[in-house]
């Protein structure tokens, strides 16, 4: 099956392009509180480890939007503002060197205000985002639909686009989040067929590691599998770092992009004889580092493990006490459990 991309504009963002036929970017958002630049940047580089490609900061005050130019000396990836209410921010924010600005059109709406954000951006070459987002809807909007539905994220995105457009700013990328799966599918979709802005997808306020990640797969994945999507972000309430290994493990899930080796491991059943869970956990650690885009199998027992691994390249087929380790389901060697996951990691780095 072939994913068939939206075809969109191209816009910049640092030196990242997104849309038209550009990899989807993964991003991410810091939790630090932004005046701390020693643990904002420290932050911003685990992710750029864990492969975030766009980081964005909240720039609360005055005293953030003066942090946003020392951060970004220090950082190898775009750096985004994000703005709330105060257009005085955003004009600092650009000021300071960011690389996009994320607006919200429902807490910044007088027009004049939001013109002289444009014309920031516009002098400085750089992006902005028209970031609508289901809980902060514009009262008038709100008050029309009475509460927040799919045509009113999209009325509201599309009021700023036709504004942007009108000062003849075309760098936009958009997003109409909401938290609920199925509104945020019917927007972007809505949206789809009035703009060739590149979409920035995610669900907003997802929740908790497991219940988020979870919510953010089926929704993301849905708009990825009918071509929507050119960046994307998930939302958990947790480390950051966990946002970015779901961006790449929904992309990777897809084959929309590969980050190194993939793990294929069996549920287990009566057959197993050994703590596969342990087994299968320690080997996607020390895959992380592995960039050969190999498939690896952690499978719980030799008579059907290396036939139901048949698409791996290499794996493991765990036995009571022994395990054997085989490329392309054939048999290479039986070493003793515990020496397992070396074995398999020291043939790894032969491959
Ligand atoms: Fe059961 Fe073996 Fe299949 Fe794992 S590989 S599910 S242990 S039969």
């Amino acid at each position: 099956m072939m994913i068939q991309r939206r075809p969109t504009r191209e816009v910049k963002i640092g030196n990242v392009y997104i849309g038209k036929n550009h990899p989807i970017a993964i991003q991410s958002m810091t939790n630090t509180d932004t005046r701390d630049i020693e643990k904002t940047v420290r932050q911003i580089h685990r992710l750029e480890r864990a492969g975030c490609e766009i980081i964005r900061v909240a720039v609360v005050n005055r005293d953030a939007a003066l942090c946003l130019s020392a951060i970004k000396k220090r950082i190898h990836i775009p750096l985004v503002a994000d703005i709330h209410f105060d257009y005085k921010l955003a004009i600092e924010a650009v000021n300071q060197g960011v690389d996009k600005l994320r607006i919200n059109p429902g807490n910044i709406e007088d027009k004049s205000k939001v013109r002289q954000i444009v014309q920031c951006a516009k002098d400085a070459g750089i992006s902005i985002r028209v970031g609508v987002n289901s809980g902060s809807l514009s009262k008038s909007i709100y008050h029309k639909y009475g509460g927040v539905c799919a045509e009113a994220l999209v009325e509201s995105v599309m009021k700023e686009v036709n504004f942007l457009e009108s000062l003849n700013f075309k760098d936009m990328i958009l997003a109409v989040k909401s938290s609920n799966v199925m509104m945020s599918l019917a927007a972007y979709e809505q949206l789809s067929a009035l703009v060739d802005y590149p979409f920035h997808i995610g669900i907003t306020e997802a929740g908790t590691k497991f219940a988020g990640t979870i919510k953010s797969s089926v929704a993301i994945g849905s708009m990825l599998l009918n071509g929507i999507g050119d960046t994307l972000r998930v939302s958990l309430t947790t480390d950051p770092i966990e946002e970015v290994r779901v961006a790449k493990q929904i992309l990777s899930s897809l084959d929309i992009r590969r980050f190194g080796a993939r793990l294929i491991s069996c549920p287990t059943c009566g057959r197993c004889e050994v703590d596969l869970e342990s087994m299968a956990n320690s080997v996607q650690d020390r895959l992380e580092d592995i960039k050969k885009p190999i498939t690896v199998a952690v499978m719980g027992c030799a008579v059907n493990g290396p036939g139901e691994a048949k698409e791996a390249d290499i794996g493991i087929a765990s036995g009571k006490g022994a395990a054997t380790i085989f490329k392309h389901g054939n048999a290479i060697c039986r070493v003793d459990e515990k020496d397992a996951v070396n074995v398999l990691m020291k043939e790894i780095d032969k491959m």
